[in-house]
């Protein structure tokens, strides 16, 4: 993998632990950007569903995302993930369309292909600075990267965000179902055998479970500012 910025720091963890809103939050604070590399997966399970393909077809997944062309808007802030030009990130967030990220996400070429992908945007537009949210980012994607956070909650708190989550964009929630769709995935992604969720090699955890939102961004900032900091320091005495 080519040399990347500095200026990268990850965060991944489990569905609903809150690393969406504290990773654009964390961006905007440091000026930097935001890649939320659950978009992409989001939006191959997407492809999936209109092309009415067969999730067991590893090889028909990949072959209508090789024909696809998946890309950010990155003159909207936060960027905006478009499938073929149209802008999907409302289509994105449907059950249906969740379910099928979580099929599409096992699938070693799907990943070695998104991987690719996420370590080009960082090399685009690292310069500016880049927190990168999923599952992997730390342990496989940007294992170099400044900080590697890792966000964690217990699944009844997550399930109750996402059903926030969900209502406050208008969308029926049930928070039965909704707690059972975050084991399944939580499962799914802990037991997957490319990329699995884990807590990346040298990671700062961090509850988010009884912490509010902020607090929780004030925390990582302060992690952020005193690794920079430090990079700071060594170049100024080498
Ligand atoms: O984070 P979000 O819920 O949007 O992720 C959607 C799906 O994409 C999840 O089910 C997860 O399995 C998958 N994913 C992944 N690796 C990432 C980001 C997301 O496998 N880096």
């Amino acid at each position: 993998m080519p040399a990347l910025p500095g200026r990268l720091v990850t965060i991944d963890g489990p569905a609903g632990s809150g690393k969406s809103s504290v990773a654009r939050e964390l961006a905007a604070r440091l000026g930097w950007r935001f890649l939320d590399t659950g978009a992409m997966y989001r939006t191959v399970g997407l492809l999936g569903l209109r092309r009415g393909l067969d999730f067991s077809d590893s090889a028909a997944v990949v072959r209508a995302m090789d024909a696809a062309v998946i890309d950010f808007d990155w003159s909207q802030d936060p960027p905006r993930i478009r499938l073929d030009g149209e802008a999907v990130d409302e289509a994105i967030r449907s059950l249906d369309a969740t379910d099928a990220s979580s099929r599409v996400a096992s699938m070693p070429e799907v990943r070695a292909r998104l991987v690719e992908a996420q370590r080009r945007i960082a090399l685009e537009h690292g310069s500016f600075g880049l927190v990168s949210e999923g599952r992997d980012q730390g342990s496989v994607v940007f294992p170099t990267a400044l900080v590697r956070f890792f966000l964690d909650a217990p699944v009844e708190e997550r399930a109750k965000r996402r059903v926030e989550q969900l209502e406050s964009a208008g969308m029926a929630a049930d928070l039965e179902s909704i707690r059972r769709g975050i084991r399944e995935r939580d499962a799914h992604d802990r037991a997957r055998a490319v990329g699995p969720l884990v807590i990346p090699l040298g990671g700062v955890v961090i509850d988010t479970g009884s912490l509010p939102m902020e607090a929780v961004v004030d925390r990582l900032e302060g992690v952020v500012r005193e690794a920079l900091g430090s990079v700071t320091a060594a170049r100024a005495t080498s």
